[in-house]
């Protein structure tokens, strides 16, 4: 028997639907049609409605996503938006390449999502709009920035790449700002074979500009409106992605089941002060893209280690935060600038995670964390 614990296993949902993927696969085949097309389109309202929203624009990659969007509400150069440093680059770099500047504003230590009063703080006349990451699945705290936005007169745009489905008090990521930015990522929770993403918005003028802008700007065709780029979705990605999606809230609740049960067996085993569990915030509904603990005593690295050898799959998400990476330099941030993003940086681990995550799997994950615990005090000791 392989003991080993994958930390994220795409493969099970190939295995599951394999049957239906191949079919759908054959019929984009069979017309011809395999950039945008149909299956795009019938994605596209498939999404908008999952999310709650109206209008969906199927893009190549969810960093894709978050540059049109950005590009759609006119943000560019002189610009800035303020983002979290504690994400995936892309948050940050979509901003640059929009032609604008990323503004950090430092996170809260319990959510990991961008704390709002340092939002406040950051806002100058040159900002623009605010980018809020919905971090390892639940959503940012959107009341405050709310109130943010509209006395500053500022846009929010929602990173959303792992949060399809999320929500917050009752309103579904998708709804809670001007645009939502989605990835199909494979390892996200509605995930494609391949790269594929798509932003939803519930304005028509902006969808449009997006539908141009994906296309080089085109419209009508070789009549460029736009200074736009290629950013299309492949229509066997989309074809994959519609077998998938009626799966997804099935798939959610297992990710969900799954986290409940590593906060059982953590509290079980006298762990909880070596890895400190998630904080499930109210009236949330967090869909648990990643189920993150901070590693107490310094021990981080050490434990990575151990776990390695023993084949489990873990991951660190994120080792570096965005204002100490090397090509953002030119910004001139420096260490100790967001503390409190630095020690999630030094602290925080990724545990096996995905919606057939088995008891079995969790239980030999963590014991092997505490096996490696117990050799630590037999060590001090
Ligand atoms: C995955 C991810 C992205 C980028 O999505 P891609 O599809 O990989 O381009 C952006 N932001 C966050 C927070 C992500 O996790």
């Amino acid at each position: 028997m392989n003991s080993s614990v994958p930390l994220c296993d795409i493969q099970a949902q190939f295995r599951e639907l394999a049957e239906p993927i191949r079919e759908a696969v054959n019929r984009v085949l069979a017309s011809g049609q395999v950039i945008l097309g149909p299956e795009v389109a019938a994605l596209e309202e498939e999404v908008a409605r999952y999310c709650g929203t109206s209008h969906g624009i199927g893009c190549a990659s969810g960093s894709d996503a978050l540059w049109l969007a950005l590009e759609a509400l006119e943000i560019g150069p002189g610009d800035e938006v303020i983002v979290p440093p504690f994400t995936f680059f892309a948050t940050a770099s979509a901003v640059c390449r929009a032609g604008a500047r990323p503004v950090f504003a430092d996170i809260d230590p319990v959510s990991f999502n961008i704390d709002p009063e340092q939002v406040e703080s950051k806002i100058t006349e040159r900002t623009k709009a605010i980018l809020p990451v919905h971090l390892f699945g639940q959503c940012a705290d959107m009341e405050p920035l709310w109130r943010i936005a509209e006395a500053h007169d500022l846009y929010i745009i929602e990173d959303s790449a792992q949060a399809i489905g999320s929500e917050y008090h009752g309103k579904r990521s998708g709804t809670l700002g001007a645009a939502a930015c989605l990835s199909f990522y494979p390892s996200k929770n509605l995930g494609a074979m391949g790269d594929a993403g798509m932003v939803v918005t519930g304005d028509p003028e902006w969808a449009a500009r997006m539908t141009w802008l994906r296309t080089h700007g085109m419209e009508p065709k070789y009549h460029h409106k736009l200074l736009g780029w290629n950013a299309r979705l492949d229509a066997i990605q989309a074809a994959i992605l519609r077998v998938k999606l009626p799966h997804l809230d099935r798939w959610t609740q297992g990710r969900q089941a799954a986290a409940h049960r590593y906060d059982a067996l953590i509290a079980d085993m006298g762990l909880e002060h070596f890895l400190q569990r998630p904080v499930e915030l109210p009236n949330r509904r967090h869909v648990f893209n990643q189920y993150v603990v901070r590693v107490a005593f310094g021990q981080r690295d050490d434990l990575v280690r151990h776990l390695r050898a023993q084949k489990i799959g873990c991951e660190i998400y994120y080792p570096i935060p965005l204002h100490l990476q090397e090509c953002l330099a030119y910004l001139d941030y420096h260490s100790g600038d967001f503390p409190v993003s630095e020690e999630a940086a030094r602290c925080v681990l990724a545990l096996p995670m995905f919606p057939d995550l088995t008891i079995d799997q969790q239980q030999r994950t963590l014991r092997a964390c505490a096996d490696f615990l117990g050799q630590q005090i037999r060590l001090a000791a």
